[in-house]
């Protein structure tokens, strides 16, 4: 990360190392106001707005994604590999799917008809482990 931020010509500041350390250390997919929370313990003086920021860098960097979910705030992956995400409707947790990520998806599509592609979403919705089980529970007593 150090050398990211100097490469690109920004400093290095315990912020933004901080920042960039709790979100390589889960698998949550926090939201900005859940990393703030993550961090404020071990940055007192950080605001909300600087974490927004921050984390705007880190995108514009490569070193992160941003997920949006339709009527949901932006959510930080510190993973930056393209990889899939199943979204419970449970508990609204985002989960990591790992199920291989085709190369050339789109391609057939894009030589026939000239369109460019820049990018695609394919989400999984649906229960996690935990609110599966819940909801076999409540039918069982239903
Ligand atoms: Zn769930
Ligand atoms: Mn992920």
């Amino acid at each position: 990360m150090k050398e990211v931020l100097k490469r690109a010509g920004y400093r290095v500041t315990r912020q933004r190392l901080v920042i960039f350390e709790a979100l390589r250390g889960t698998t949550s997919h926090p939201t900005a106001e859940e990393i703030y929370n993550m961090v404020k313990s071990r940055l007192p003086n950080i605001s909300l707005g600087t974490v927004y920021r921050t984390l705007e860098l880190f995108e514009r960097l490569g070193v992160l994604q941003r997920l949006t979910f339709e009527g949901s705030p932006s959510r930080f992956d510190g993973n930056p590999k393209p990889h899939y995400h199943a979204i419970c409707l449970g508990c609204g947790r985002v989960l990591d799917a790992d199920e291989p990520v085709p190369e050339d998806i789109g391609r057939r599509f894009s030589e026939e008809t000239g369109f460019e592609i820049v990018g695609y979403k394919l989400e999984f919705y649906g229960y996690c482990k935990e609110c599966a089980s819940k909801r076999r529970e409540n039918e069982n007593k239903g």
